[in-house]
């Protein structure tokens, strides 16, 4: 078991059977993530008999940069990261006004299989773990000389499909004994598995929560995304309004407008129908096209003509600023050409 997934929680409870003081847990959670350690026996406030007890049955995660790409458009660098076992991920780091944003992955692949996205199109070969998440994010600001301020889960995977990891990930992110980032800056992105939402209601998280809605019909969304044929509009609608009730959070929709698809009036006045009411905001994004997915992009006068339709019909949208154009950085698109390269 891998010593820096753990919360500060579960680590007291290591500590405890242990027959130490809970004190000695915050030392070893401080120096994974505060101070960036990654070998049990450095651990140098810790007595060297129990690090040595630890070390023999708790492993470190460690990820390694293996390519770095940055872009010369905008100044936004991807990253591929070697995990351990030789699995490889990806991750993004853009910079905005207020601060550097982390686009990360959660998965190595994923199962859902979204036609447009290059993630899935290996399936998922497995769950990362919750230091697999955070060492993206330490990695990144190591190597740049940055601090994160803001996490997005949007990279290679289904987040609400690693459910326990992700979660576990939040408290060690958010943790003051760690990088302390607000839970309020950290953006999970899911297709929609309806059961998890429920389960993410009740953790009342003040993270924004942001669905892949790409159709307001239940036969062009299962279209797009598979996922769709076993959580219908109607029931997603549902889970999505309860969880607005208990957190008070207002959800964002992701909507990639793909050309002579999901792009015309029909589709606007539906989408405002279907959210009438809610504590909502649509991001508009233009297609990314991935040489497996051959439907087009449109334009960018259709695309603000869109978001002008939305508007009409009393939606808040935002276009989504491209950012990283010339490197591919869009999810999975690096991994599967490296792979491929590879193959
Ligand atoms: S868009 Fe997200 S959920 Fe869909 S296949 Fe890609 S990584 Fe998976």
């Amino acid at each position: 078991m891998e010593l820096n997934s753990m919360t500060q929680k579960k680590l007291k409870e290591i500590i405890n059977d242990y027959g130490e003081k809970s004190f000695r847990a915050e030392q070893i959670f401080r120096y994974f993530h505060q101070h960036d350690g990654e070998d049990i026996l450095e651990i140098g406030q810790i007595p060297l008999d129990l690090r040595k007890r630890i070390s023999l049955e708790y492993t470190v995660n460690k990820i390694k940069v293996l390519h770095k790409f940055e872009s010369k458009v905008d100044g936004t660098v991807k990253y591929l990261f070697l995990l351990p076992d030789g699995n490889i991920i990806e991750s993004v780091v853009m910079s905005y006004s207020h601060g550097y944003s982390q686009c990360i992955s959660t998965q190595v692949g994923c199962k859902m299989g979204c036609s447009f996205c290059a993630s899935t199109k290996g399936g998922l070969v497995r769950n990362l773990t919750a230091a697999e998440m955070a060492n993206q994010v330490y990695e990144a600001e190591k190597d740049l000389g940055i601090r994160i301020s803001n996490i997005v889960l949007m990279g290679s995977g289904e987040p609400l499909d690693n459910y326990d990891n992700v979660v576990d990930f939040f408290a060690i992110i958010n943790s003051k004994l760690g990088r302390n980032i607000s839970l309020r800056n950290i953006t999970l992105s899911t297709c929609g598995i309806v059961p998890e939402i429920y389960k993410l209601a009740e953790e009342n998280l003040p993270i924004t929560l942001s669905i892949s809605l790409h159709s307001p019909f239940d036969e062009k969304r299962e279209e797009i995304m598979p996922i769709a044929r076993k959580h219908k509009l109607k029931e997603l609608m549902e889970a999505l309004r309860y969880y607005i009730d208990k957190t008070n959070r207002r959800i964002t929709f992701e909507y990639t407008l793909i050309k002579g698809t999901n792009d015309s009036e029909k589709e606007a006045r539906e989408i405002s129908r279907l959210l009438d009411g809610m504590l909502a905001h649509v991001n508009l994004i233009p297609l990314n096209p991935i040489s497996e997915y051959k439907e087009g992009r449109p334009d960018r006068d259709h695309v603000l003509s869109f978001q002008s339709m939305l508007k009409k019909f009393g939606v808040a949208t935002t276009v989504r600023r491209e950012m990283g154009g010339d490197i591919s950085a869009s999810c999975g698109q690096l991994r599967r050409s490296v792979l491929d390269e590879e193959k």
